[in-house]
């Protein structure tokens, strides 16, 4: 059972081919989602692979898919303090309607948060360091356990995404899985409807992409379903998904040359 408590420190060792990726992503169909998350979750790897989960708009499919392999697998969610209440709801939802035993709470470190966002700001002044110590070193820290993460990225989701696979390879040699990689609205929405899914509480009002309060908007119809986020700025991922070079540095605290 992947649990990062009894895990030792993931040290990357043979990365693997380009050959070997191409043959790891001919392996599975475009749409079977649970073979691939069965695969990471239990085969993949002697390194236990991370669920992390958002508990956003279209969570639900990937939980469930995690609750029918083991409802004890380790779920890690952010918990950047910025969420919507209902999220935080949602969570408890989600865990009591899928069994779900072991959801983990990754905070920031509350000493960066002193130093960097005393006022709880800094999101408007600068998002990309605010989900850098929200976010991205919360998860870096959390993922030192294990040898690569599931994500809920899909292509239709961004232009950027359009050619995401079911696995890809970190440049610090984690591996990246992406059950649904080939899945559309349609079938996300499919595939709730089938399972009875609760909706997140805020998805029937029109937010169909859930992240931080402040930087989550509601999606008017005809519209990109992840244009609610970050909406007006020149910012389309929060940076977990940037890669090792393409983080950026902590603000300098106030007073700091
Ligand atoms: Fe901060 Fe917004 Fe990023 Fe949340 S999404 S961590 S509030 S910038």
């Amino acid at each position: 059972m992947a649990n990062a408590n009894a895990a030792q420190a993931f040290v990357p060792k043979e990365r693997l081919s380009d050959l070997q990726l191409v043959a790891l992503n001919g392996m599975f169909d475009e749409r079977d989602a649970l073979s691939v998350l069965r695969f990471a979750l239990e085969e993949l790897t002697s390194h236990p692979i991370a669920m992390v989960s958002s508990f956003g708009a279209d969570s639900s499919v990937l939980l469930h898919m995690v609750a029918q392999i083991n409802p004890h697998q380790e779920v890690l969610f952010l918990e950047t303090g910025k969420h919507f209440p209902e999220t935080l709801e949602y969570v408890e939802t989600m865990k009591q309607r899928l069994g779900l035993t072991n959801v983990r709470f990754l905070e920031p470190d509350t000493s960066d948060l002193a130093r960097f966002d005393p006022k709880g700001d800094l999101w408007q002044t600068d998002p990309d360091s605010c989900c850098h110590i929200r976010k991205t070193e919360p998860l870096d820290a959390a993922l030192k356990a294990y040898g690569g993460w599931v994500t809920g990225r899909k292509r239709f989701q961004t232009n950027d995404r359009g050619v995401l696979p079911h696995f890809e390879l970190t440049s610090d040699e984690r591996i990246k899985v992406n059950p649904l990689a080939y899945w559309d609205f349609e079938d996300v929405k499919a595939y709730r409807a089938e399972h009875d899914l609760p909706p997140h509480p805020l998805f029937n009002v029109g937010y169909l992409s859930i992240g931080c309060a402040p930087c989550t908007s509601m999606v008017k119809e005809g519209e990109d379903p992840r244009s609610g986020r970050w909406r007006g700025r020149d910012k389309t991922e929060c940076g977990i998904h940037f890669d090792v070079s393409g983080k950026i540095a902590k603000p300098q605290a106030k007073g700091q040359s």
